[in-house]
């Protein structure tokens, strides 16, 4: 088995102090309580971490709403990115969020996850953080949905952002209306990788990543193979729960979401994404598709 695991934390937190109008999580506060709750099972899961000395590990936090706004995930990035056997802590985040504390981060293994809401935040405002935080040499892809009535403002965004920084754009799937021919042109300008996003790949009996050697824990510690198929596998509290780790086939019709995709093994994205693939930043910011992906694309617009 591969020494190195991919582990995305997703505690119990489910708020955001911005307020996008299709977001559940929107301008949502918890009770003391709940977040109370939510830092502890965060602090028992960087203990767990800091004990497993023996794995090399890549950690991806995918809150259910913005968590750099809180102390303690800002407090858990920093000592994670320090522990000899992280190799990568990455979180995805709308960075409204002070930027002071990542100077204390050791940045040969912090990463962020960077989403612009068009709704929330000045373009402007939005891009000098950006520039702030690459001046500092913190590692980090930007992106956006892809809604039609953004696409100005993510062309004038695109345009702003330092030209080494990577542009992702998540295809607005969720109306069910697809993009013409002109529309992904557009879009591929912005994100060569956009089309690979735009589909939901057939996935059930395939072998996936997730499971074997990435998967996700919840705030109680429970382990699952991935965030769309729910059955608990074990959790980091047992000693055993390496035993949950093992070759597995996907046993949903398809996957559509990148942080799921990504493991899909006939896609071959783990190298395309290398080093990068938790944080979303390819190792060529233009990469050819690989084969399955080529033939898939093919596939679709045959049909
Ligand atoms: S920033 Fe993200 S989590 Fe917050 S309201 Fe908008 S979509 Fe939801
Ligand atoms: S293909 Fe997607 S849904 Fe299936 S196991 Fe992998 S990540 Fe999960």
């Amino acid at each position: 088995m591969n020494n190195r695991l991919h582990v995305l934390f997703r505690g119990s937190l489910t708020s955001c102090n911005y307020g996008c109008h299709y977001c559940p999580f929107a301008l949502r506060r918890e009770t003391v309580e709940e977040q109370r709750q939510d830092r502890a099972g965060l602090q028992a899961f960087v203990d767990w971490i800091k004990a497993q000395e023996h794995r090399e590990w890549g950690i991806l936090f995918t809150p259910w709403g913005e968590a750099l706004v809180r102390s303690w995930y800002r407090e858990a990035m920093v000592e994670l990115s320090h522990l000899p056997h992280v190799s990568r802590v990455a979180c995805q985040t709308n960075l409204s969020c002070s930027l002071k504390w990542l100077r204390n981060a050791n940045r040969k293994a912090l990463a962020l996850w960077v989403s612009f809401h068009p709704t929330q935040c000045t373009l402007e405002r939005f891009v000098n953080r950006i520039k702030r935080l690459t001046d500092d040499g913190i590692r980090l892809s930007v992106g956006a949905v892809g809604i039609r009535e953004h696409f100005g403002l993510l062309e004038e965004l695109r345009n702003a952002l330092p030209s080494e920084i990577y542009f992702w754009i998540n295809a607005h799937k969720s109306d069910g209306q697809s993009y013409t021919e002109d529309e992904v042109k557009f879009l591929k300008g912005l994100d060569p990788l956009v089309e690979w996003n735009l589909h939901r790949y057939p996935s059930l009996g395939e072998g996936c990543h997730a499971g074997e050697t990435s998967f996700t824990v919840d705030g109680r510690g429970d382990m699952r193979r991935c965030h769309f198929i729910d059955s608990v596998v074990g959790n980091i509290a047992d000693k055993g729960w390496e035993a949950a780790l093992r070759e597995r086939k996907c046993s949903n019709d398809t996957c559509g979401c990148h942080i799921g995709y990504v493991n899909l093994k006939k896609l071959g994205l783990s190298r395309t994404y290398g080093e990068g693939l938790l944080e979303r930043i390819p190792v060529d910011r233009s990469p050819p598709p690989t084969p399955a992906v080529r033939k898939y694309l093919t596939r679709s617009k045959d049909s």
